[in-house]
């Protein structure tokens, strides 16, 4: 069976209409090239959804939010239903990320509503999940603390849809400007348990990927040295041209 390998980039709070427009068009031309066992996904803020799903529809990059509430619609200021981004197109949503976690007071319940209600219209979902450097050297405590992360978001969860699903394993200690970018050894574990423990809670393969400094040094070990089935960058990629270097590169 041909092994499918995920390569994808969240934006967060970056970008602009033209410089989202520069990245597409150069993803864009990757794409038309490339071998059908790659999926990319992109995750920019929600007004640039529109603009983007509209600049890339039939090429195959997968364009998701990166959040959404658990409720269809009502009194929640600021807040945007899966729903909604079901009917705009959307095609995933990125959920339980270290930011929203930590800046944004996000817990494991909060996360498993909104995967139960993304999956069950129909959206993909990216589930973030990793630990701290609080726990990090001590294996016995990070394996019961992603298990946990994990069994709460997926503990109600519809049938799944073939690559409806796929789990990012982000270490928050590994993530963002002035995170020390991971040796293997340091994550090969994690990845493997996480195998383990999503593939006895879900019934379909579920693609795992690495997040947290992912650069076009580590992006080869990191895929081929490990469980994973893909990688999730994040300021690296804002660039297309070292985003597409950074895939090439791992393969
Ligand atoms: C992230 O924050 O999810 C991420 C992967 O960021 P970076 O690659 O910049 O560490």
């Amino acid at each position: 069976m041909t092994r499918i390998r995920w390569f994808g980039t969240n934006w967060k709070m970056n970008k602009s209409p033209q410089t989202a427009r520069e990245w597409t068009t150069a993803v864009g031309t990757y794409m038309a090239e490339m071998p059908a066992d790659q999926r990319l996904f992109v995750m920019p803020p929600y007004p640039l959804l529109p603009q983007i799903l509209q600049d890339t529809k039939g090429t195959g990059l997968i364009v998701g939010a990166q959040n959404c509430h658990w409720v269809t619609s009502g009194a929640f200021t600021g807040e945007v239903s899966p729903q909604l981004l079901k009917e705009i197109g959307a095609h995933n949503v990125l959920l339980g990320h270290a930011e929203r976690r930590k800046q944004f007071g996000e817990t494991d319940e909060m996360i498993g509503r909104k995967a139960s209600a993304a999956l069950r219209v129909g959206l993909g979902v990216v589930l973030c999940i990793g630990e701290d450097a609080s726990i990090k050297d001590d294996p016995a405590t990070t394996r019961s603390f992603l298990e946990k992360q994990l069994s709460i978001a997926l503990g109600d969860i519809p049938a799944l849809a073939p690559e409806q699903l796929v789990v990012a394993y982000e270490p928050v200690w590994a993530i963002g400007v002035g995170a020390d970018p991971p040796a293997v050894y340091e994550v090969a574990e994690q990845l493997r348990v996480i195998r383990h423990v999503v593939d006895q809670i879900v019934n379909e393969h579920v693609p795992i990927v690495y997040g947290g400094s992912v650069t076009l040094e580590n992006g080869p070990s990191l895929l081929t040295e490990t469980v994973a089935d893909g990688l999730f960058i994040g300021r690296h990629a804002l660039d297309p041209a070292m985003f597409i270097r950074i895939i090439q590169t791992a393969l």
